[in-house]
């Protein structure tokens, strides 16, 4: 079946969509994103990940490309059209097109919108989070705005690519004084000794992950307690677990920093029962 994306007002087939090369998240990375997780038919925690569009759109003052109840129903359609049941949704707004010039075009400018769906398969999710991931660290090197969730990924990507070239899945980004930040495209999170998750206040220098949200309100349901702390790379190399949360990845076991095993280097029960609960817990809007 041929895969189908939204451009900018048309469904077309996914091989054949394009956008123009003079769009600002062309040349500019100016532009914003979102990625939500695709569940037994269910759009996961969908008005938290437009909730956090409509606040990446109004940082950057980047106007909605249509209003939020027309996007949900292209976000359905598009997963609709696709025959996603378990996979994932992706899309991007950029500040549109324009003759190429640093300063924002003129105000009537329309916003582009893509929408891309994926399958993935979740037996292969489970059998990841059954081995647990690995990850490396890296010196904080991105802009002090990771809070707004933009296209402009340079290091992520870089981060990211190093981590695979140690065999790893990850990258923690580190601050100078040893504090993890989070990762290329996770936040990061340990268990302490007492059974406590700790995970970095998301006020600044990371991203709210709308995962991390949702797992707030999962320790709540399994009474674990969390503490909003920032934590170092040592006391997370010393945990009694360490896990990765993204909405492909929900709770992922983290079973070696650096190199170094976390506890006995398997997946941790904590990261486990979170994962398991997750889906219950969070909000499920039908495809
Ligand atoms: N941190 C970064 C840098 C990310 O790119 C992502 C997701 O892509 C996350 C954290 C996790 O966010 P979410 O749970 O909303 O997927």
């Amino acid at each position: 079946m041929p895969r189908i994306a939204y451009v900018n007002g048309r469904y077309v087939a996914h091989r054949d969509a394009a956008v123009h090369i003079e769009d600002r998240g062309y040349q500019f990375a100016d532009g914003v994103y979102e990625v939500c997780e695709v569940a037994r038919g269910f759009i996961v925690d969908m008005t938290r990940h437009l909730e956090r569009l409509d606040r990446s759109l109004r940082e950057l003052a980047m106007a909605w490309p249509v209003d939020r109840k027309a996007l949900a129903i292209i976000v359905r359609e598009v997963v609709r059209r696709n025959r996603v049941v378990n996979g994932l949704v992706y899309l991007q707004v950029t500040r549109g097109v324009a003759p190429r010039d640093h300063v924002f075009p003129s105000p009537d400018t329309p916003s582009s919108l893509v929408v891309t769906a994926k399958r993935v398969d979740p037996a292969a999710s489970a059998r990841k989070a059954e081995s647990g991931v690995k990850v490396i660290t890296v010196p904080e090197n991105r802009w002090e705005r990771v809070d707004i969730k933009t296209i402009g990924l340079l290091p992520n990507v870089l981060a990211k690519q190093k981590a695979k070239e140690a065999g790893a899945q990850e990258a923690w980004f580190v601050d100078p004084d040893g504090t993890v930040k989070e990762g290329g495209s996770t936040n990061a999170w340990i268990v302490t000794r007492d059974g406590a998750l700790v995970t970095r206040p998301a006020d600044t220098g990371i991203l709210r992950g709308i995962t991390r949200t949702t797992i707030f309100d999962v320790a709540a349901k399994l009474g674990l307690r969390i503490e909003e702390r920032a934590f170092t790379v040592d006391e997370a190399k010393t945990a009694r677990e360490a896990f990765v949360s993204s909405a492909t990845l929900i709770a992922m076991p983290v079973v070696a920093i650096d190199g170094q095993a976390v506890a006995n280097g398997h997946p941790g029960s904590v990261t486990l029962s979170l994962r398991q609960a997750f889906f219950d817990v969070a909000e499920k809007s039908p495809a």
